[in-house]
């Protein structure tokens, strides 16, 4: 298994030059002052699609040769993965097939279609979802792209943290949020290039801290699907290619409770008037939660997305 390395990253920001946006890099003085550190938050929320993901997935699709490209890209994701294929998809002209479980939110569903892809729903408790899309790509020819472990994936999104560092200069902290580990280890490889002292934190749901117990165990643990507001960071282990650069390149991996993520959605909506949702919060509330740590230092966070049902984002915010 060859890791992906940070020429690949390079190689990514030029494939996504003119397509994904360079997301703003937002300074706050009333968290500088509340937990005395400077603060650099890379905002992915204002990607496109509204998630980091893009990153990945774009650069994924635009290394299909051209049968791939007549065949296109199938994924399986309910979350934002599925948008950032689909949207990459239609950027690139060709097909998208994504898979989803029949109950997801209507309104990813919608955003899915909206972006030009043919959405398969399959039943949860009935159907193998991995089986029903690797039959479904061998049927139509498809190239699978999953979320989190694959190289180009890993690649693209990294992306974001050279982008941050190449504006802010070297940094003695990056906080990331962690599910499978894909921003994390494209961050890593980003960060150890363009900042080598820079102390590198995966941030995950206390619940389903896979990451955690991965990393002190020394090998790839399995959980069952935790139960947090995180939804975007519910995934039960993390892959060969993000764990083989995370415990190689990552310093740490940290965990944050839901109060905390809402306590972060709170601060980002009243300081800095902006829409983050749960999952995108883990990276912040990790760098608060280590409040003697970021004294004094210069801390990257990254911001991951900002997909969040309004419904549900004025719930968890309502005292
Ligand atoms: C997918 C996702 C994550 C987790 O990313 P991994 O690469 O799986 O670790 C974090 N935040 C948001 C908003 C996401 O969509």
């Amino acid at each position: 298994m060859q890791l992906p390395t940070y020429d690949d990253v390079v190689a990514a920001a030029a494939r996504l030059a003119g397509h994904a946006h360079a997301t703003p890099v937002l300074r706050s003085a009333t968290a500088d002052a509340r937990w005395g550190a400077r603060f650099f938050f890379k905002c992915e929320n204002f990607q496109r699609m509204g998630a980091f993901k893009f990153r990945g997935a774009f650069n994924a699709l635009s290394k299909f040769d051209a049968a791939q490209r007549r065949a296109g890209a199938i994924a399986f994701s309910s979350g934002n993965h599925a948008q950032a294929v689909a949207l990459s998809a239609r950027l690139l002209a060709m097909p998208a097939l994504i898979v989803m479980p029949q109950d997801a939110p209507a309104a990813k569903l919608a955003a899915t279609r909206g972006y030009g892809a043919e959405v398969r729903q399959y039943d949860r408790f009935s159907e193998d979802r991995e089986a029903l899309t690797q039959r479904l790509a061998a049927e139509r020819g498809m190239t699978l792209i999953p979320p989190y472990d694959h190289p180009d994936v890993i690649a693209g999104q990294g992306t974001a943290a050279k982008e941050l560092i190449e504006e802010t200069g070297p940094l003695d902290r990056l906080y990331v949020c962690l599910g499978g580990g894909g921003l994390t280890s494209g961050s890593a490889l980003a960060a150890r290039a363009l900042s080598p002292a820079c102390q590198v934190y995966g941030v995950e749901p206390e619940a389903g801290n896979d990451g955690q117990q991965s990393l002190r165990a020394g090998h790839i643990v399995q959980i069952p699907v935790p139960t947090t507001i995180a939804d975007g960071a519910q995934t039960q282990h993390l892959g060969n290619y993000t764990f083989g650069i995370i415990r190689r390149d990552v310093t740490d991996i940290l965990t944050v409770s839901d109060a905390q993520l809402v306590e972060a959605m709170r601060f980002f909506a009243e300081r800095l008037k902006m829409v983050v949702e749960p999952t995108g919060c883990l990276a912040f509330a990790g760098a608060c939660a280590d409040a003697a740590a970021i004294r004094g230092q210069r801390v990257g966070v990254i911001i991951s997305g900002g997909n969040v049902d309004l419904a549900r984002y004025a719930a968890l915010l309502a005292p």
